[in-house]
């Protein structure tokens, strides 16, 4: 009860000493939906073609700005997974995997090409369909697919090199199966190592974010990759599922949840199949009283509030070191007040669209579990459109490690604040979570920062900055955070048979 009547007058103070003022606000400068061609409908694209489903179902797909309809697109059932694999089968048999590898990198590269090409397009499309902000979409989403094919292209005649006395062979067909945060991303995460090493690909979208796999499907026409090689398929969970059960898919790269993660591995138990998760995560962010502090408060802010809290590795868990928690508390709250919540198209916005209703009605199911443990709660004053799924920034300070709001993955812009006083119990608290995919540290000590990332158990470790990516470096987890690793050298591994081991 004291915890509660202390969190209102939290907030009351607040919200009065740093209201929102829209007088300061930047002019709207929206990007020009004109600019990106959407159809009213979608087949699937198999076989190099695009087919009806023999489901004869479909679905809408919406913009999460506005609730309304942005296209109709077919949902794959079994029978369509099925066809899709065995054209899949086909093209591996008989083209893809005895092309001469400089060929097959020709191609990979022409996709890269084409998508660099309709970069602004693909950014419209990806942030009208999926919420995110387009400075996001163009600045990161679209140019970092189009570098994972560039840098899988490179590495298609070079695998002598990447697996040193080693032969490698390909696996066969691989099944392919995306969340709805990164569309585009995720799959050129995992599209272009498969290609470079003479996989075939049946891969499907998420269901509330279908559109630029669809693009992508009119990109690989475009390149006149030969049919087959790439099928692109829309559809729901069981779509995801019959990929995952199918007998002659050979390797299943899934990104998701923790829990759908845990029925594929259940799933082909006892099969042949190979396969890589990369799922949840509840990333660590450590502030420690000898870092930058406007520059560490900046990357907290990069780091879970800017696209909507929608990342698999957001610092989602911040600890700051006690002497410095109130000035870093404070600088976080008046910036919180500053991020510009609203339409995902205009290019000052700073958060976007909320994902989906369901997504919004679990960060309002957590922010209410975090009101209930006792925790402060302090959330920004702006304004919010009024058709749309949107959040404003939040954050809770006096949480304990044991609270559901430090524990579990809520995927929103919700920040849990927690303090610590030396690095041996940092340390302990980062590690005690079940997951294990990322986790920043801020100092000014590089010896700190080495002690840090040996003892620390993520799949990745940012000093001084957060969420960087590159094509060259690997990511993937730890523990329920998943296994394997996609990106750089280590993703060719995953869709390879290394030959005389
Ligand atoms: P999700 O519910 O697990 O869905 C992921 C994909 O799996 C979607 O395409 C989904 O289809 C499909 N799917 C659902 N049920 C399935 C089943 N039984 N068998 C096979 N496929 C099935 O996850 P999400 O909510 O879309 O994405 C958010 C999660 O992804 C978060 O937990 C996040 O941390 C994680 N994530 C991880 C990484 C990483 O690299 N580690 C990157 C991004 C996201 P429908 O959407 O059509 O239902
Ligand atoms: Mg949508």
């Amino acid at each position: 009860m004291a915890a509660t009547k202390k969190n209102s007058n939290t907030k009351k103070s607040n919200t009065i000493k740093l209201k929102f003022d829209t007088s300061w606000q930047y002019a709207p400068a929206p990007e020009n939906k004109k600019s990106a061609t959407i159809n009213k409908q979608y087949e699937l694209f198999i076989n190099g073609q695009w087919q009806k489903p023999l489901s004869k179902k479909y679905f809408d797909t919406i913009n999460p700005a506005n609730e309304e309809k942005l296209s109709k697109v077919a949902w794959a059932n079994e029978v369509d997974v099925d066809k899709a694999v065995k054209a899949a089968r086909h093209a591996y048999e008989n083209i893809w995997k005895n092309m001469p590898a400089k060929e097959r990198a020709k191609y990979i590269f022409r996709i890269a090409r084409i998508m660099q090409e309709k970069a602004r397009e693909l950014a419209i499309i990806e942030s009208l369909d999926g919420g995110k902000p387009i400075r996001e979409s163009r600045d990161f989403d679209i140019p970092t697919a189009a570098n994972h094919f560039f840098y899988y292209a490179g590495w298609t005649d070079k695998l002598a090199f990447a697996f040193p006395n080693r032969q490698t062979s390909p696996l066969g067909v691989a099944g392919q199966i995306i969340p709805w945060n990164f569309p585009l991303l995720m799959a050129a995460w995992k599209i272009a190592p498969a290609l470079a090493t003479g996989n075939t690909v049946v891969i499907k979208s998420a269901e509330s974010t279908p559109l630029t796999l669809l693009k992508l499907a009119e990109i690989i026409e475009e390149a006149e990759l030969p049919p087959g090689v790439v099928n692109i398929l829309s559809g729901a969970g069981d779509t995801g599922a019959a990929i995952v059960n199918h007998p002659d898919v050979n390797k299943i790269a899934f990104t998701g949840s923790t829990e759908v993660g845990k029925i594929i591995q259940k799933a082909i138990a006892g099969t042949q199949k190979k396969v890589t998760l990369e799922l949840g995560g509840k990333a660590a962010n450590i502030i420690f009283e000898d870092a930058a502090i406007d520059q560490a408060v900046e990357g907290v802010i990069n780091g879970i509030f800017f696209n909507q809290g929608h990342v698999c590795c957001a610092g989602s868990r911040l600890y700051v070191q006690e002497s410095i928690l109130k000035e870093v508390v404070r600088k976080l709250k008046d910036r919180l007040e500053s991020l510009i919540v609203g339409d995902p198209l205009d290019k000052n916005t700073d958060i976007g669209a909320i994902n989906s209703k369901a997504q919004l009605d679990v960060i309002h199911k957590y922010i209410d579990i975090g009101k209930k443990e006792g925790a402060e709660f302090y959330q920004s004053s702006c304004p919010l459109p009024k058709k749309g799924y949107y959040c404003r920034p939040s954050l809770f300070t006096n949480v304990a490690q044991s609270n559901r709001i430090a524990q579990e993955e809520i995927f929103g812009p919700v920040l849990a604040v927690l303090s610590f006083r030396t690095v041996d119990e940092v340390i302990e608290k980062a590690n005690n979570t079940p997951y294990g995919l990322s986790a920043g540290v801020w100092t000014d000590k590089g010896a700190k920062i080495f002690n840090m990332t040996t003892k620390m158990r993520a799949g990745v470790i940012w000093a001084n900055t957060f969420n960087k990516f590159d094509p060259s470096s690997p990511f993937g987890g730890y523990k329920e955070s998943g296994f394997g690793r996609e990106g750089g050298l280590h993703g060719l591994l995953p869709y390879v048979n290394l030959v005389n081991e």
